[in-house]
């Protein structure tokens, strides 16, 4: 038992075992449909019910709602695997498919069919729904409601055989076609499709419900707390009728919590879809997606997910959370853990004129000032450097405290320097580079570094730079709530047509040569950055910006 509950859903798992009644035991699940990747609202989930089975010392199994063959596959089952895996949790070896309870799933019908429970109809789904009536009209019940226990048995073993069009027929739980919950109208059980499942090949023809095979499911795995989103709340009675109608007892109990929204993106994974096959982004892990791959190609830790599924709570009140907050979990883990280095994203070239020629300095410069576990490097110093075009102003205004003609700033780790001359090309008026002095008694760590100048600039040396593009995001979309839907105006409208912004001529300090596939660095002054799992290589290093340093989360 938690020292105190934290949320609702302890609070009622506390009440449960107090009165026994699971033998002292919570087994929770974390059920995904394999029809596409998972996104931060998937881990808002995992993060409840692996975290409730680790504060309980209980269970929590990682199980396939793959009874849907149309839009399953098996690389969503991979990709789902991965990314829980990613996110810290494990589930050993409670790795279920509800597809493999299709047998069991059967033998259950049959006994409904039998306890008169449940009937074959043959009405088609256009039928059904007319019949069903609607919250002002009570349903109509079926034609086929009163078939015999015989023929019914008979009529879905033959469904089970094949011998049926697709929509021809269904099995239908035999409940109650006035109750005012559209979802106890004699739901649907069973349907008629002809398509292959990814695991079970062509061996069914028949497929689950949702609401027939989820409870069934969690019984069979003898789930204690089987927690849903809201959305499911009016499916409740149909999940303890179903488990009722079969005598499970003890049985589980769904609990409902309020999904994760966030601002600027959608979170449904048929949007996301779309916005992969239809090319709006290059992927489910195009880095400005809200999917866990997308996430983690960004740069994004577990750890950081973690906080914020933490810090979000879990309540029944649908809200929208800021993704500032998300962002600030963010820079809290980089700011730790992330080495700092210098990256020169659009280069201006500045030659220190009063140093000589072929002369290298290797400079001590530490990682990190709040850190110093992560240690130090070696910077080369030179005569030609390249600085920030944003750094440097002809005209500047009052308190522009970075380089311009006559002004003085320190480069981070070595000298003052002064810009003495700007070279500009004679036709375009282009600004080529600068011509600046340093101050050698000012170098960083020694005596003269006590004079001191105002603004301090990131810089790399020319000769020993690396090339690297470097890629910058910004929300996905422009809309606030893209999702919401406003005359008939498609949530792809309020794309962000300036979401991704490549630059292609940037300079990093050599250290970052080798620098591993996913490895995050904050680059001073501009923000976190990892080196591109997909697209980066040796010699060809591709970086994205995680997130940028200015937090705008208001505490
Ligand atoms: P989507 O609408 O994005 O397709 P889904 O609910 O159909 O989501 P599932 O694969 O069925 O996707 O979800 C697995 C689990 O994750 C379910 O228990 C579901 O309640 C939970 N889940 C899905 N989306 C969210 C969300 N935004 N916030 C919290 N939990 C979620
Ligand atoms: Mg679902
Ligand atoms: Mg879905």
């Amino acid at each position: 038992k938690a020292a105190l509950p934290s949320n609702f859903i302890q609070s009622i798992i506390d009440e449960d075992l107090e009165n026994n009644k699971h033998a002292g035991q919570v087994h929770t699940r974390f059920p995904p449909e394999p029809n596409g990747y998972l996104h931060i609202g998937h881990a808002k989930s995992i993060c409840l019910n692996f975290g409730l089975a680790a504060e309980y010392r209980g269970l929590c199994n990682l199980r396939f709602d793959d009874t849907n063959p149309s839009k399953e596959d098996v690389e969503y089952v991979e990709s789902i695997q991965e990314d829980v895996r990613w996110l810290g949790f494990s589930w050993d070896d409670r790795l279920f498919y509800a597809s493999d309870y299709f047998e069991k799933l059967y033998g259950y019908a049959v006994q409904l069919i039998k306890a008169g429970k449940a009937y074959v109809c043959d009405l088609n789904a256009d039928e059904i729904r007319e019949y069903r009536g609607t919250l002002t009209r009570p349903g109509i019940e079926s034609p086929h409601r009163n078939r015999s226990v015989e023929e019914n048995l008979q009529l879905f073993e033959r469904m089970r055989t094949g011998e049926f069009e697709e929509g021809s027929r269904v099995l239908r739980a035999k409940i109650d076609m006035a109750s005012p919950n559209l979802n106890m109208r004699d739901p649907v059980l069973y349907r008629i499709m002809k398509a292959s499942h990814h695991r079970t090949g062509d061996n069914w023809c028949i497929y689950p419900m949702y609401d027939y095979a989820h409870p069934l499911s969690d019984a069979i795995e003898g789930i204690t707390h089987s927690i849903c989103t809201c959305e499911f709340e009016d499916h409740r009675p149909l999940y303890d009728w179903v488990l009722d109608a079969l005598n499970f007892n003890p049985r589980p109990r769904q609990i409902e919590f309020a999904r994760l929204n966030l601002n600027y993106t959608v979170m449904s994974k048929r949007k996301l879809r779309e916005l992969v096959e239809q090319g709006y982004v290059t992927g489910w892990d195009d880095p400005r997606m809200p999917t866990i791959s997308g996430l983690r190609r960004r740069g994004y830790t577990p750890e950081s997910i973690r906080d914020f599924c933490e810090r979000i709570g879990v309540a029944k009140a649908v809200s929208t959370v800021d993704i500032a907050l998300l962002e600030h979990c963010l820079r809290e883990d980089l700011n730790f853990r992330a080495p700092r280095v210098m990256a020169v994203l659009r280069p201006l070239k500045v030659i220190i004129d009063n140093y000589p020629e072929d002369q290298v300095e290797w400079l001590e410069a530490e990682y990190s000032s709040e850190n110093s576990e992560l240690g130090s490097r070696q910077l080369p110093f030179s005569r030609v450097l390249y600085i920030e075009q944003e750094d440097f102003m002809e005209n500047p205004p009052k308190k522009f405290f970075r380089l311009s003609p006559g002004s003085e700033v320190r480069l981070k780790h070595a000298y003052i320097i002064k810009c003495e001359r700007v070279v500009k090309n004679e036709q375009t008026g282009e600004l080529m580079e600068l011509h600046c002095t340093y101050d050698p008694d000012t170098r960083s760590g020694s005596a003269g570094q006590t004079r001191k100048v105002k603004g301090t600039l990131h810089w790399v040396s020319a000769a020993h730079a690396l090339p690297a593009e470097v890629r910058l995001y910004d929300r996905l979309f422009i809309k606030e709530n893209p999702d919401e839907e406003k005359d008939g105006v498609d949530f792809k409208a309020h794309l962000n047509p300036h979401s991704l912004d490549k630059l292609t001529s940037c300079w990093l300090e050599p250290s970052l040569a080798g620098a591993l596939p996913g490895s995050r660095y904050q680059f001073l002054r501009q923000g976190y950055f990892n080196v591109d799992p997909v697209d980066s290589r040796d010699g060809a290093l591709v970086f994205n910006r995680i997130v940028s340093l200015k937090d705008s989360w208001a505490k």
